[in-house]
């Protein structure tokens, strides 16, 4: 163990097929609020309901297994800054306003991070890289864009640094907007799967995660390392 490790103040995150969130001994629908369940119902599509609903009990165990309570003794509520809605935008929870999460899914894989320091995780799909890179120009700082397109898989590396910066936004560092003034160039790009690396972006501190498994990339980030943890049904 490292101190890093021991940082009581450190995030939590996690990711999981959906599939073995919905399996986990403490997860069901009935975690969810009146509000979730009813957002929950508008998706058009089973795969996104399910997607959605295991991101926001993955969000929960994270916090549970942080706080050491029983996951369904947490709420999670949305707050939109700009329409103030409650049925989407920032997640936070109402009883433990010193607790910070983040929450992130994808089709069948979803992320979410719970701590004591801001926090921000992004999950994608590595079969997203292509369609994905036709954004490269436009939220990349220049450095990067050379280094994405000098690599030998260029979707690959956008990849890489697309899930950082939407965990930046996600942190409240950054909008989408800004992207492009954030430089990650010194990041490296290439996660070996199944060994988180850590990087440095300022104050923060980044933990990186290739899943070959899940076919998905993950970035978490906060201004204490995170801890990955991979949620599987045989984990608990
Ligand atoms: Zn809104």
């Amino acid at each position: 163990m490292t101190s890093e490790d021991q940082d009581p103040h450190a995030p939590i995150a996690a990711v999981s097929a959906s599939a073995d969130v919905l399996r986990h001994p403490e997860a069901g629908e009935h975690l969810l609020t009146a509000v979730e369940r009813e957002r929950a119902a508008r998706f058009r599509q089973e795969s996104g309901r399910l997607d959605f609903t295991a991101a926001h009990i993955l969000v929960r165990l994270c916090a549970a297994r942080l706080l050491g309570v029983p996951a369904d003794t947490i709420t999670l509520a949305q707050n939109c800054p700009d329409c103030r809605k409650a049925d989407h935008g920032r997640p936070y929870l109402p009883d433990h306003p010193d607790v910070q999460v983040s929450l992130s899914h994808t089709h069948g894989v979803v992320a979410a991070a719970a701590g004591r320091r801001p926090v921000g995780v992004d999950v994608e799909l590595t079969a997203r890289s292509g369609s994905l890179l036709q954004v490269a120009g436009r939220v990349l700082a220049p450095a990067e864009l050379q280094q994405v397109e000098a690599h030998p898989e260029p979707g690959r590396a956008f990849l890489r640094q697309w899930v950082r910066k939407e965990s930046l936004i996600k942190l409240g560092r950054t909008t989408l907007d800004g992207l492009a003034a954030v430089d990650l160039s010194a990041l490296p790009l290439d996660v070996p799967p199944g060994r988180p690396l850590r990087s440095r972006y300022q104050d923060l501190h980044l933990v990186d995660w290739t899943d070959p498994v899940r076919g998905a990339v993950i970035c978490a980030a906060s201004t204490a390392a995170p801890r990955i943890v991979v949620l599987t049904p045989e984990a608990g």
